[in-house]
């Protein structure tokens, strides 16, 4: 047994499992037929690896939302409002990660976080007083049973209880430690099951091993395993990291008794020294990941046999994927209009099995090792990336004051209070309106080639129109057109620029059904032509109310984007700031007098350690924001847009982007950040989103009034805005427009009582 992967995409090759449940939700297929449809999924999925030579095959792996909250229910932390609504349990499970609405019955969803410096999403469990871990569920044992019935290999796969904690939220009293013997106890009772139906292996996920682990930390997590090893039966337990190195708990991971560990070398790179300097017990098996899960370039077969044969170990070693392969797409092959000569670059989940097969045979001597060493030289030796010399010149003359706006925003803000004389609390939307299906139509009709761009133009255009119209009649203070022209707010700039490639299938789960597709970084990146600002004109001439112009920030483009790894991600994004710059000049040139640069992705690649975050990321990645906004006039207004607040601990480097308004996600988690913002004397204007748009749920007048009067009760009044927390394309219109009326009458009643 040579080779296995972390894990595989759960989505299906053409997205089955996504139109399945969102079917399911509809009530347009029961359960069984959702339920078979996984299963022909997992099936797939375990054969083509088989097919490929994986020896040790993930099982577990497979989700109908979000594998942390598979580990959690299978350990019943499942939090009691949810029990009370008496449903299925995969129902029971949708409640937890979608929120739940039937009649006057509503519970709202549990809250979403970025999973580490992915553009995946993971539910976050909760644990309170009344949390009562035991082992209940039967989903992993149910696959792994699935698995062997079809005669595979099978690794069983589940989230580690370190990792478990530690990314939880913990709710009236109880801390981490007080939960450690019951994981222990529930952790052994799911190994001893694994052991009575026969698999080889349990890989214990602990990707947070990658974070810093400070010594409270350590010593919960030496509990955690010290107990569960003990129990443990003739299955190797392999402990999994990924994202990164485990340097603060290196020595004490190779002294327990874990058959396996498995390190990623890919992000990973400390990981190397640590084993070359501390040496690796020769008793367990190193999986070593070397085959990058996270991005889609070809493996470079030189590097990594180097990199393997310097590990210069006694131990066996199994050849593995860095990360779980879910946050790359299906298959490269899928693909007919990327270039050849890009394409051959190219290798997604399925062409990665081939890689891990490949390597091995090279690593291991085999027959036909060399000849796949020798092809992948050749490759390697002839890429070549587009290079544009104008934009290299152009980041070769920046100077301090290209990242420097002026006057400083103290004054911008006194200039803007009268230049739109907005009403106190004003409100907005975050930019999209729901991509309806005509809107959708639309836009596959013109790929196709069925209307023509004028015909396409035209629908777009009377869509705008008439949300104007409606956000006129809610009531709205700031405007927006819609973003209909928009499939993706990453793609759409990308599709304009100048250096991005492509796909036409490449899609990654982001959360839940939702999928994104992110392009591809080739060349050197520049503007051609003007990007947003016809929309964006065309419907600031249908009202006298202010129009926002919406722009994707550099740091987002860049990081929802597979990157190129032959140049640095700073030279990339400051590629793009430029880019985007022109795009600011251009609209403030056309009259567009507010204009939101969103940047949804800033927080999420914040470097897990915290000793890198400004040193490899914020000391680029802010300044690259305010390049693009740097040479705009006073009066114009930037207003820029995250959706999670977890930017409390980094909220001078928020403050630093000099944005005029900052909208972020706040009806889910609860309030704290503001009261850090405060604290910190935060200085932008802001917009707490007051509307869960990632909630099938309509939040009542009252219930909105309630979280304004507890934000003016916070903050200064005169710096804040009324918004929902993020963009409304994936909300049917009805929910949308009943929300937004919602929170403009309850922002009219706080004025009022002002
Ligand atoms: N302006 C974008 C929208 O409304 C922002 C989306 C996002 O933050 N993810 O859709
Ligand atoms: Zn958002």
């Amino acid at each position: 047994m040579t080779t296995t992967i972390i894990g595989f995409p759960r989505i299906g090759h053409h997205r089955e499992l996504k139109f399945a449940t969102e079917h399911y939700w509809k009530n347009k297929i029961d359960q069984v037929e959702l339920l078979k449809t996984a299963y022909g999924i997992r099936k797939n999925h375990w054969q083509a690896q088989q097919a490929a030579g994986i020896d040790l095959i993930p099982v577990g792996d497979f989700s109908f939302f979000d594998g942390v909250l598979d580990t959690a229910n299978l350990l019943n932390i499942i939090p009691e409002r949810y029990k009370e609504l008496n449903l299925s349990p995969l129902d029971e499970y949708f409640a937890q990660a979608r929120g739940y609405q039937n009649g006057s019955e509503t519970v709202k969803a549990l809250p979403m976080k970025k999973w580490f410096n992915t553009n995946y999403h993971y539910i976050v469990p909760e644990f309170s007083k009344a949390t009562d871990i035991k082992l209940v569920g039967s989903k992993l044992f149910d696959e792994v049973d699935e698995a062997l019935k079809l005669g595979i290999n099978a690794k069983a796969v589940i989230t580690g209880p370190y990792t478990l904690l530690k990314l939880s939220r913990f709710i009236d009293g109880p801390t981490p430690k007080d939960f450690v013997d019951a994981l222990i106890s529930a952790y052994s009772d799911v190994i001893k099951h694994l052991n009575q139906q026969g698999v080889a292996w349990i890989q214990i996920d602990e990707p947070a091993l990658s974070f810093d682990v400070d010594s409270a930390e350590k010593t919960i997590f030496d509990k955690l395993y010290k107990g569960i090893l003990a129990s443990k039966g003739s299955a190797k337990i392999l402990l999994q990291n990924y994202f990164g190195d485990i340097r603060d708990v290196y020595n004490d991971v190779t002294s327990l008794d874990f058959d396996g560990i498995g390190l990623d070398f890919v992000e990973g790179k400390y990981n190397l020294e640590l084993v070359k300097q501390n040496g690796f017990p020769a008793d367990k098996v190193l999986f070593a990941g070397v085959v990058n899960g996270k991005n889609i370039w070809r493996n470079h077969y030189e590097k990594t046999i180097k990199l393997l044969n310097g590990l210069n170990t006694k131990a066996q070693v199994i050849l593995s994927s860095s990360a779980s392969l879910l946050h790359v797409p299906y298959s490269a092959a899928d693909e007919t209009k990327v270039p050849s000569d890009v394409k051959q670059h190219l290798a997604f989940a399925i062409e990665k099995l081939d890689e891990i097969k490949e390597l091995d045979n090279i690593y291991r001597d085999e027959a036909d090792g060399k000849a796949a060493l020798e092809k992948n030289d050749t490759l390697f030796r002839s890429v070549k990336h587009p290079f544009n010399e104008a934009v290299r010149d152009r980041i070769a003359g920046l100077t301090e004051s290209d990242y420097t706006r002026l006057p400083e925003r103290a004054e911008r803000e006194k200039i803007q209070k009268k230049e739109f004389n907005l009403p106190i609390l004003p409100t907005t939307t975050i930019g999209s309106f729901p991509q309806t299906k005509d809107v959708r139509q639309n836009r596959s009709k013109l790929r196709k080639g069925e209307i023509t761009k004028e015909q396409y133009d035209k629908f777009n255009e009377d869509k705008i129109r008439r949300i104007v119209k409606i956000q006129e009649e809610i009531g709205l203070d700031v405007l927006v057109h819609g973003e209909y022209e928009r499939n993706d707010m990453v793609e759409y700039f990308g599709e304009k620029l100048d250096g991005f490639v492509f796909t036409q299938n490449g899609w990654v789960q982001s959360y839940g059904t939702r999928g994104v597709k992110p392009p591809i970084i080739w060349g050197d990146i520049s503007r051609t032509a003007p990007i947003t600002v016809a929309a964006s004109v065309f419907a600031k001439n249908l009202t006298d109310k202010p129009m926002k112009g919406m722009l994707t920030g550099p740091v987002t483009i860049f990081n929802w984007s597979f990157p190129r790894e032959d140049v640095t991600p700073k030279e990339s994004v400051t590629q793009i700031a430029l880019a985007l710059q022109d795009e600011v000049l251009d609209l403030e040139k056309h009259d567009i007098k507010i204009i939101q640069i969103d940047e949804p992705a800033l927080r999420e690649n914040l470097p897990l350690r915290k000793s890198n975050w400004y040193s490899e990321y914020l000391d680029w990645a802010v300044p690259a924001f305010r390049l693009v906004h740097s040479k705009v006039q006073a009066s114009t207004q930037i207003h820029t847009h995250m959706c999670y607040s977890e930017f409390g601990d980094i909220i001078k480097a928020i403050d630093a982007l000099d944005a005029d308004v900052i909208s972020f996600e706040a009806s889910r988690a609860d309030f704290t950040l503001i009261d850090q913002l405060v604290a910190a004397k935060f200085q932008t204007e802001v917009g707490p989103g007051v509307y869960d748009i990632h909630s099938p749920r309509i939040p009542s007048e009252q219930e909105i009034e309630g979280l304004i009067k507890q934000l003016v009760a916070k903050l200064p009044v005169d710096k804040v805005w009324i918004n929902p927390d993020c963009g409304l394309k994936t909300r049917s219109e009805e929910e949308s427009f009943e929300s937004l009326k919602n929170i403009v009458d309850a922002t009219k009643k706080v004025r009022s009582e002002i």
